[in-house]
């Protein structure tokens, strides 16, 4: 079996579907999903992340909707915006790109999001709903990861797993969906002790923590299964020349004849994220239009 667990391809195949089931519900309902993403300010990465997610929007055959504020735009402003959108039937998932300039409070504007549009599942409702085992909206990034999981290994029931980062939109809500998997979870973090021999015992590692290439190959199991969220910029010499690439947190190379699978960075988990969006955008289309929930597991 291929070690590699390619996130690109299989991206691919998820926003496939979801075109699939877009198509499905133009015809069916006369409706088209529409997905509105807000950008406050002009951080380069957020740009950057906000174009890519609306191109992927209109590819899929959705409606992609963008608001660009100015940084110094007051709270207020920002919440009358929301209230509009919440309102907007054309509209079935709203994102508002963080982080938010300092002055406003993502708490406050991320729960002011209709719960049943909120497509990135952050707010306290659907948290709520996730961690007690409901129908919720699935944050993209751990929903990938699942994705990802479960399409290398299958039922994931029994299996041991650890999950190394507890940030609320990665580490928890990860944890969450793979006891609903029944997996035994262990979640690590920085004051875990003796974290390698705690990874060394999982059948599966998820690690969501921002630390450069930290997972070597003494921390796992040969045969384990290691998703890498991490995203780290780091300066390495190719070729006696210096320049910047992307790593995860898990040192790949040392996963060589080690891990059964392991996604790569990049390639692996970041292609996913965005694709999980588009999947929760027509989710959310058709809960609106009291449809099931189309499957893309
Ligand atoms: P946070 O900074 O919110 O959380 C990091 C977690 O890692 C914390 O729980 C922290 O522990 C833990 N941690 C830090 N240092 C260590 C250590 N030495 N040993 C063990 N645990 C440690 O990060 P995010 O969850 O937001 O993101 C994590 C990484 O994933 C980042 O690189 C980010 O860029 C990437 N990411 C990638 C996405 C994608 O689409 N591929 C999407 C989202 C994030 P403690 O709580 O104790 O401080």
């Amino acid at each position: 079996m291929n070690q590699i667990i390619d996130g690109k391809k299989f991206s691919q195949t998820l926003r496939d579907k979801v075109k699939n089931c877009v198509d499905l519900i133009k015809e069916k309902k006369g409706i088209t999903p529409g997905l509105a993403v807000i950008l406050v300010g002009e951080d380069p990465a957020s740009q950057v992340y906000v174009r890519n997610k609306g191109k992927q929007t209109i590819e899929a055959g959705m409606n992609s909707y963008e608001h660009k504020l100015d940084a110094s735009t007051s709270s207020e402003v920002l919440l009358n915006l929301i209230k509009k959108l919440n309102k907007d039937a054309n509209v079935h998932g709203i994102l508002c790109q963080l982080p938010l300039p300092k002055h406003l409070n993502e708490k406050e504007v991320i729960n002011s999001i209709d719960p049943e549009k909120d497509v990135d599942g952050f707010h306290i409702s659907n948290v709520g709903l996730l961690n007690t085992g409901q129908k919720s909206m699935i944050p993209c990034t751990p929903l990938g990861c699942l994705l990802l999981l479960k399409d290398r290994i299958g039922n994931l029931s029994g299996k041991s797993a650890v999950i190394v980062g507890r940030s609320n939109i990665v580490g928890k809500p990860m944890a969450n969906l793979l006891l609903q998997e029944n997996c035994t979870v262990t979640i690590a973090h920085s004051r875990t002790e003796n974290i390698e021999s705690v990874c060394a015992q999982a059948d599966i590692i998820v690690t969501a923590v921002g630390r450069p290439e930290m997972i070597k190959k003494e921390w796992v199991k040969p045969g384990a299964t290691v998703i890498d969220v991490g995203i780290n910029r780091v300066i390495k010499k190719i070729d006696g020349v210096e320049k910047t690439v992307l790593v995860g947190d898990v040192c790949f190379s040392d996963m060589a004849g080690v891990a059964a699978g392991v996604t790569p960075v990049p390639g692996g988990v970041g292609p996913m994220t965005i694709a999980c969006l588009l999947a929760n955008t027509v989710t959310a289309s058709y809960r609106s239009q009291g449809l099931s929930d189309p499957e893309f597991i």
